[in-house]
């Protein structure tokens, strides 16, 4: 998921990877990702490059599959640096309890430029896994509830803009087909 307005990140440090965020409509995104069922450093070093990466394209939330990884692994971080327990890493999240209904903008890494109102739950509760295959759960209002029902969306190949309106929809589809057409996507 993207932040709200994008501004250079003070402090940018580290020498991990940065990984190439991939657009709408690379066929990657609509596909479910894999399970992990092993957790070895690898992981936890793409776990870092993920956070990086989200960092770098000023991201508050990225999912495996945005990085051309079809497996289901996602970073979190709503406070975008300013808090550390912010910072979440959840390998195969599944939703296990949903309450209410918030209705906010939403953007997204995959779809630069695009943002638009999306109804999603109020509060969830997540079962997942850390870098070590440890099970842990996480409850979410707001911005965090919104953020990890968007990324577990994606580790399930489905884009924000599939919650839209059929006609919300193709409006969309077709302000990404003119940005394509002036080589801005
Ligand atoms: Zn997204």
């Amino acid at each position: 998921m993207s932040k709200n307005e994008a501004k250079p990140s003070p402090k940018d440090s580290k020498p991990h990877k940065i990984h190439e965020v991939v657009k709408y409509p690379d066929p990657v995104l609509s596909k479910p990702g894999e399970k992990v069922t092993e957790f070895t450093p690898e992981l936890a070093q793409l776990v870092d490059e993920m956070f990086e990466s989200m960092y770098a394209a000023q991201g508050i939330g990225l999912a495996a599959p945005q990085i051309g990884i079809s497996k289901q692994i996602t970073v979190i971080d709503v406070s975008f640096k300013e808090r550390p327990e912010d910072k979440l890493a959840l390998i195969n999240p599944e939703i296990i309890e949903r309450e209410g209904k918030q209705v906010e903008e939403e953007g997204c890494l995959s779809l630069p430029e695009i943002r638009e109102k999306v109804s999603r739950a109020a509060r969830v509760k997540v079962r997942a896994q850390n870098v070590k295959g440890e099970f842990f759960e996480v409850e979410g209002e707001e911005l965090l509830a919104r953020a990890l029902q968007h990324e577990i969306d994606h580790l399930h190949g489905i884009l924000f803009i599939e919650h839209l309106s059929r006609l919300k929809r193709d409006l969309v589809h077709r302000r990404i087909r003119k940005l394509q057409k002036n080589g801005e996507w």
